[in-house]
């Protein structure tokens, strides 16, 4: 892992103790084509869904309160978290309570996704569109699918929105967040997880 990775890691690593919980330290990252998006559904102190982009080798982390939306009309207030390690992806399990996000960690959706933020002269690199407050990107997940836009509400906040796209994957009939609660990874709900893995 590069220094500059490290170095965008410290406070992760700072929040937590890892000699306590199974959370992954951050090691070095596997190569893929195209980057990976993950949707942890994480039942702490507030229940609420992280959404997660692998973006110049760590992942941008936003916690989403109401889980995303199929339904352009609807805008989800998205909150910017701290950067995490790429294979924290793969994390589903109970972080002990009293440490750092003390609950149930649950994969609800992961894929790969695309950039497709276009300014005049192209496409815009995607640690610079997030820089500037608004991406687009396009999902392939197994539950959430197609162009979602990103959009910083004002410049001095973590707050910003979640919104998706008018395109052939926008359905306002679908709401997967209470349709389709289970782990794409194995299958489980948080109960079920919590009965595996807790304490
Ligand atoms: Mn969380």
């Amino acid at each position: 892992m590069s220094h500059h990775t490290e170095k965008r890691l410290e406070q992760y690593r700072e929040k937590r103790d890892l000699s306590r919980s199974s959370e992954p330290e951050g090691g070095a990252a596997k190569g893929s084509d195209s980057p990976v998006f993950v949707i942890q559904k994480h039942d702490a102190s507030n229940l609420h869904y992280d959404f997660r982009l692998a973006v110049d080798g760590v992942l941008k982390s936003w916690a989403v309160p109401k889980g995303p939306s199929t339904d352009p009309r609807e805008k989800r207030l998205a909150i910017a978290t701290e950067d995490h390690p790429l294979d924290y992806a793969a994390f589903e399990g109970v972080i002990p309570e009293g440490e750092y996000g003390g609950g149930t960690v649950l994969i609800w959706d992961r894929g790969t996704y695309e950039n497709i933020t276009r300014k005049e002269d192209g496409l815009q690199p995607m640690q610079q569109a997030l820089a500037q407050g608004h991406a687009l990107i396009w999902l392939d997940g197994e539950k959430i699918s197609g162009g979602y836009a990103l959009q910083r509400i004002d410049d001095d906040e973590d707050q910003w929105l979640l919104i998706k796209m008018d395109d052939d994957e926008a359905d306002a009939r679908r709401n997967p967040v209470s349709t389709e609660p289970a782990s794409v990874a194995t299958g489980r709900d948080l109960d079920e997880i919590e009965e595996d893995e807790g304490g």
